[in-house]
């Protein structure tokens, strides 16, 4: 069931929901612990397909989780970038290029315009303009998945990492005690 409701969802990965992804909150939707009408990039079309899907009465947008939003892009102003990498750890589709000290551009068909890369700018060089072309949804999906596994091997790594130094310090400590 929660494929069924995540592919109905716009993939923007956008967090408006109160969910930190589409599938988070495709999750809390099967669990009937979400409302249908909280996604505001979907707009009425999502919510009247959730209904349809869940079999549940439609219901307008809900206001506290924004309006409903046309399609927007995420445009750099390379001149002003410094390059600290804030919003290539922020973008949750992997749709900005750049490296550590160099200028960073969003690859203009694979952002969904979700702006969570807006907030972390620390200069505020990055601007959500309109747009007419659309992202793909299945990529968006597709790249979300892939930055979520990726970022959970590397706590998982990071975890690892600290409970070896751990034990290597505890081993020397009972060595010396000894
Ligand atoms: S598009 Fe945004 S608001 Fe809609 S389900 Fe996905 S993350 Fe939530
Ligand atoms: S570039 Fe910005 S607006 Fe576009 S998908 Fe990434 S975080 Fe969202
Ligand atoms: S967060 Fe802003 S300044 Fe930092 S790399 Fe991105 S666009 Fe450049």
């Amino acid at each position: 069931m929660i494929d069924a409701i995540n592919a109905l969802l716009p993939q923007t990965q956008c967090e408006r929901c109160g969910y930190s992804g589409c599938k988070p909150y495709a999750a809390a939707l099967a669990a009937d612990e979400a409302n249908i009408n909280q996604c505001p990039p979907g707009g009425v079309e999502t919510i009247r397909a959730l209904a349809d899907l869940l079999r549940k009465p439609f219901e307008i947008l809900n206001p506290e989780f924004g309006t409903h939003t046309l399609l927007q892009v995420a445009v750099i102003i390379e001149a002003d970038c410094i390059g600290c990498t804030k919003c290539i750890d922020a973008c949750p589709v992997d749709a900005i290029v750049g490296a550590s000290k160099l200028m960073h551009t969003v690859i203009s068909v694979e952002c969904t315009g979700c702006e969570l890369c807006v907030p972390p700018c620390p200069v505020d060089c990055i601007k959500i303009q309109p747009t007419e072309k659309k992202y793909s949804p299945a990529l968006a999906k597709q790249r979300y998945e892939a930055k979520q596994h990726r970022l959970i091997t590397r706590a998982a790594a990071k975890k690892a990492q600290a409970n070896k130094q751990k034990m290597a310090l505890m081993a020397m400590m009972k060595a010396r005690n000894a």
